[in-house]
């Protein structure tokens, strides 16, 4: 189980870019995300495309993060400019089968630094949630994730040009 936990999450402000987190975990080959503050609207628009395009990704949200994090059996990760380096570090955490993988959004609480198991950069400089997200699972998949099947109603297969898509 690959689960992203977001956090600090503001359904106005940042409606569009945790919804970008939740595509990208889903397309990248995480199982679940977990978001802090309840949002009916973004579950919804998380639940059409897995609804149109397959798979079995969840999505939770007005979790209580701290004990996401506490409950989590296996390892978990932070990411943040300030940790370690990913590539020094993901041979470590792909050992591991059961991965959270925790993302702020505008500040990160200080406690978080010391509840995960790994504080891993995606870089020293500081971007995006989505970018983080990103590199990291492809890393932890070695880039895998990019033959998975979603067996959904909504089918695309690569064309040179123009668009070709199965509906079922
Ligand atoms: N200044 C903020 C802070 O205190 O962390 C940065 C916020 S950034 C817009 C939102 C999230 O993106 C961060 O909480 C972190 O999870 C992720 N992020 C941004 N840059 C990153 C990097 N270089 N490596 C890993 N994660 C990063």
């Amino acid at each position: 189980m690959i689960a992203v936990l977001r956090i600090g999450h503001r359904p106005f402000r940042d409606k569009r870019i945790t919804t970008h987190v939740a595509l990208v975990a889903r397309a990248f080959g995480a199982d679940k995300i977990f978001i802090d503050t309840r949002d009916v609207k973004l579950e919804n628009t998380v639940l059409s495309v897995v609804d149109r395009f397959g798979g079995d990704f969840k999505i939770e949200t007005g979790v209580n993060w701290k004990k996401i994090i506490k409950g989590w059996k296996d390892v978990s990760v932070h990411l943040t400019m300030y940790g370690l380096l990913l590539d020094d570090v993901i041979p470590e955490v792909r050992k591991h089968k059961d991965v959270l993988v925790v993302v702020g959004s505008e500040k990160v609480p200080a406690e978080l630094f010391e509840m995960v198991d790994y504080n891993v950069a995606v870089g020293n400089q500081p971007h995006s949630e989505v970018a983080a997200v990103a590199l990291f699972l492809d890393r932890y998949f070695e880039g895998k994730w990019l033959k998975k099947r979603f067996n959904g109603k909504i089918r695309i297969f690569p064309s040179k040009s123009g668009k070709k898509v199965i509906s079922k």
